[in-house]
C-alpha cells in the first residue's frame, strides 16, 4: 500500500480507519494515530467526508466498486471504493483511494483534439491522402481518395489492396514504387505524372510517398499524399507556349526590321542615285526623263511603304479610324478594275499572259452599299497587288457576292504560285513575310495581308485564303451589308492647261522650305502674288493684311496648326477658300480640317494638276 503512489485506506465494517498510507497522512498533515479508529468526518473535511461515505454506502449496496470523478481548486480527482471481503465472502469492510487525474486528463483530451485536427486536415486538405502497410493495403484514406478508389466510404478501403481498384498496369507500377520506398528508404517527393486508368478521367498528379518508421527504425507504413495538378501544368504550359511565341515574334521582329531597312533603302538608294546622275550637264533629255521616271517610281514606292507603316502603327495603337458612307460599290470596283486593267493585261511584252475579270454580284451601278471606300480600295490594292507578284499566267479575278442578304462577300483570286499550307495563318502575321518558293522573292514588306486583315476586321468583317502550291490562292473578306441612299459629291475636274491668275494673291502657309519652293515653282508662271506663311499665326496675320484669294495650308506648322489657324481665320474670314494639304493621308485629320473650316483637302506629295485646277476652280467663283 505504501508503494501506491497516491492517498490510500481501509477502513472496518464501522466505517472506522484501520489503515492509510503515508500519502493520505500528509496530504491530511495528520499522524496515523490521529486516523486509526476515526470515521471520514473526523479525518476528511466536509466535502471529501460526504464523498467518502457516500462511496462506501455504494459499495455496501452494491457490493461493487465505486468510482467518482470530482475536480476541487482546478484539480481533477479520481476517488475510488471498493469492498473488502471475508473468507465467507461476506464485506468485511472497504478500501479506498483518491487519485489527482488532473494530468492523466489533459492528456487524453490533447490526444483527443489532436486526432480531431489530424482528422480535419485529412478531410480538407485539397489532397489524395492514404496510409498503406507493408503488405501494400489500405490502413487508412480520406474522402477525396475513396474518390479516386471509386468506393463510396473511406473505411470501405480498410485492408483492400490497389489490384481491387486499378487496372492491373497502375497496380503493378503503384507496387513497385512501394516496394522500392521500402527496401531504400527513399521517399518520393513531386513527382508530377499524367495518371490515367479506366473509369478515371487522365489528369495531372504531383505524387508523394513517404516511408514511416516505427520506433525500431523498421518501415511500416507508407503515407502518400497526391494532388492533381492539372491547373498547374496548363498554366505552366500556357506560359511556355507564350514564351515560345515571344520569342518566335521577337525573332520575326528582327527579320522584319532587317527586311524593311532593305525595303527602304532600294528606293532610296535609286532616288539618291538618278538625283545624282542628273548633274552631269551632258544628259540628253531622254535620259533626263528617264531618270526622272525612276526617281518617281522609287519616291511613290518610299510613299507607299511609309503608308504601311503609318498604318500598322495606328492599328496597333488603336487610332485607326474607319469613315463609313454610302457608295456606288459597283462604281469604286470598276474604278479598282481600271487601275490595274493596264498593268495586268499591260502593254509590257510577257505580261498579256494573265487574264483579269471583274465579278459584280448585283448588275445595278447606283447598288449603294454603307463601307469606308478608301480603306476598301486599300486592301483591293494590297490583294490584287500581291497576286500580280505571284501569278506569271492564268488568271487573276476578283468581285464580291452577297451572302445571305447579311454581308458581302469580297474576293481576290489567282492562279499564281500559291501558299504551302503551315505559311497560311502566319502571312496575316505582323511580321510574317514567308518567302514562298527557293530563289523567288519579290520585293515586300510584308505588312500588306496584316494591315488589310486588321482594315477588315474593324470594319466587322473576316479575311481569310485558301491556297494550293502551284494552283492559286483566293483571299476572301467580308464586310457586313447596308445598303443606303448615295450622296452626290461634286467632282472636280482635271485637265492639263496653263492659267493666267494675274491680280490674284494666293497664301502658301507652309513652314518646309522645299515644299515651299515647290509649290512657289508650280505657281511662277500664273502672273499671281504669292505670298508665304512660315506658321499658323504668320498666316492669320496676312490674311488680315493682304486678303488673298485663295489659301494653300499645311496642317503642321510650328507655334499653330493648319487647323487652328484655318478656325481662327473663319472667325473673321468666311469665304476665302482654303485648301488643306497634309503628308500622307490621315482620315481623322481630313476630318478635322474640314470641320475647323477649310473647303478641300489635298494629300502630299501634291499633285500638280490638281492643285492648279482646284486653285483655279476656287478663283474663277
Ligand atoms: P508583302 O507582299 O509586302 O511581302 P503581304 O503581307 O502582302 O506582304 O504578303 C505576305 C506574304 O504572303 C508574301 O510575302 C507572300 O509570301 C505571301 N502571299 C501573299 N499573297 C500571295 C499570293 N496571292 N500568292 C502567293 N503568295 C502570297
Amino acid at each position: 500500500m505504501e508503494a501506491l503512489p497516491f492517498a490510500s485506506w481501509f477502513k472496518d465494517a464501522d466505517g472506522k480507519f484501520n489503515q492509510a498510507n503515508s500519502h493520505l497522512l500528509n496530504s491530511l498533515n495528520k499522524d496515523l494515530s490521529k486516523v486509526l479508529g476515526k470515521g471520514s468526518k473526523e479525518v476528511f473535511d466536509q466535502e471529501d467526508a460526504r464523498l467518502s461515505d457516500e462511496g462506501e454506502q455504494d459499495v455496501y449496496e452494491t457490493g461493487k466498486i465505486s468510482e467518482a470523478t470530482y475536480s476541487r481548486d482546478k484539480h481533477i480527482y479520481k476517488s475510488v471504493n471498493f469492498p473488502v471481503f471475508d473468507s465467507q465472502g461476506q464485506i468485511k469492510g472497504t478500501g479506498g483511494y483518491k487519485e489527482d487525474v488532473t494530468n492523466l486528463t489533459g492528456s487524453l483530451q490533447a490526444l483527443h483534439q489532436e486526432r480531431e485536427t489530424l482528422e480535419v486536415l485529412l478531410e480538407n486538405m485539397p489532397f489524395y491522402i492514404f496510409f498503406t502497410d507493408r503488405k501494400h493495403q489500405y490502413l487508412r484514406i480520406n474522402s477525396l481518395m475513396a474518390g479516386l478508389l471509386r468506393v463510396s466510404h473511406p473505411q470501405e478501403a480498410i485492408g483492400r489492396s490497389n489490384d481491387e481498384f486499378f487496372s492491373k498496369r497502375v497496380a503493378r507500377k503503384m507496387l513497385e514504387e512501394d516496394h522500392a520506398i521500402m527496401e531504400t528508404g527513399t521517399p518520393i517527393y513531386n513527382r508530377v505524372i499524367f495518371f490515367e486508368d479506366k473509369g478515371v478521367d487522365g489528369f495531372w498528379m504531383e505524387q508523394n510517398k513517404i516511408p514511416i518508421r516505427d520506433e525500431r527504425g523498421v518501415i511500416t507504413m507508407i503515407v502518400g499524399i497526391f494532388k492533381d495538378v492539372s491547373d498547374k501544368v496548363k498554366i505552366e504550359n500556357e506560359l511556355k507556349r507564350a514564351r515560345d511565341r515571344a520569342e518566335k515574334s521577337d525573332q520575326l521582329k528582327t527579320s522584319f526590321l532587317a527586311n524593311m531597312s532593305h525595303e527602304i533603302r532600294t528606293p532610296m538608294n535609286g532616288i539618291l542615285g538618278f538625283a545624282n546622275l542628273l548633274r552631269d550637264a551632258d544628259l540628253s533629255v531622254e535620259q533626263r526623263d528617264l531618270f526622272l521616271q525612276h526617281i518617281d517610281r522609287s519616291s511613290k514606292q518610299l510613299l507607299n511603304i511609309i503608308d504601311d507603316i503609318i498604318d500598322i502603327s495606328k492599328i496597333e495603337s488603336g487610332q485607326l479610324k474607319i469613315s463609313n458612307r454610302p457608295v456606288h460599290i459597283n462604281e469604286t470596283m470598276d474604278e479598282i478594275y481600271s487601275s490595274f486593267f493596264h498593268r495586268i493585261r499591260g502593254d509590257a511584252p510577257g505580261q498579256q499572259k494573265v487574264a483579269f475579270t471583274l465579278k459584280k454580284d448585283v448588275v445595278s451601278t447606283v447598288f449603294t452599299v454603307v463601307v469606308d471606300d478608301f480603306r476598301l480600295t486599300q486592301i483591293f490594292n494590297n490583294l490584287i497587288g500581291n497576286a500580280i507578284k505571284f501569278t506569271h499566267e492564268g488568271q487573276i479575278n476578283f468581285g464580291y457576292n452577297l451572302k445571305a442578304n447579311r454581308y458581302i462577300e469580297f474576293f481576290v483570286s489567282d492562279s499564281g504560285i500559291g501558299i504551302e499550307e503551315e505559311k497560311l495563318t502566319l502571312i496575316f502575321d505582323r511580321f510574317g513575310q514567308v518567302n514562298p518558293i527557293k530563289n523567288y522573292q519579290p520585293s515586300g514588306t510584308g505588312l500588306g495581308l496584316p494591315i488589310s486583315k486588321s482594315l477588315v476586321n474593324l470594319m466587322g468583317g473576316e479575311m481569310w485564303v485558301e491556297s494550293e502550291v502551284g494552283k492559286g490562292s483566293t483571299f476572301c473578306f467580308t464586310l457586313p451589308l447596308v445598303i443606303e441612299e448615295v450622296r452626290e459629291e461634286p467632282r472636280v475636274l482635271i485637265s492639263n492647261k496653263s492659267y493666267d491668275w494675274t491680280n490674284q494673291c494666293i497664301l502658301i502657309a507652309e513652314d518646309e522650305d522645299l515644299n515651299w519652293l515647290f509649290i512657289r515653282e508650280m505657281l511662277r508662271k500664273t502672273g499671281a502674288e504669292i505670298i508665304r506663311a512660315k506658321t499658323g499665326i504668320e498666316a492669320v496675320d496676312l490674311v488680315h493684311k493682304k486678303k488673298p484669294g485663295v489659301i494653300l495650308m499645311d496642317i503642321k506648322m510650328p507655334e499653330m496648326n493648319g487647323i487652328e489657324a484655318t478656325r481662327k481665320i473663319r472667325e473673321f474670314n468666311p469665304d476665302v477658300p482654303i485648301i488643306a494639304q497634309t503628308a500622307f493621308v490621315m482620315a481623322e485629320e481630313k476630318e478635322e480640317s474640314l470641320l475647323a473650316g477649310s473647303n478641300h483637302f489635298v494629300t502630299k506629295p501634291l499633285d500638280r494638276t490638281i492643285i492648279m485646277e482646284l486653285i483655279d476652280c476656287y478663283i474663277r467663283k
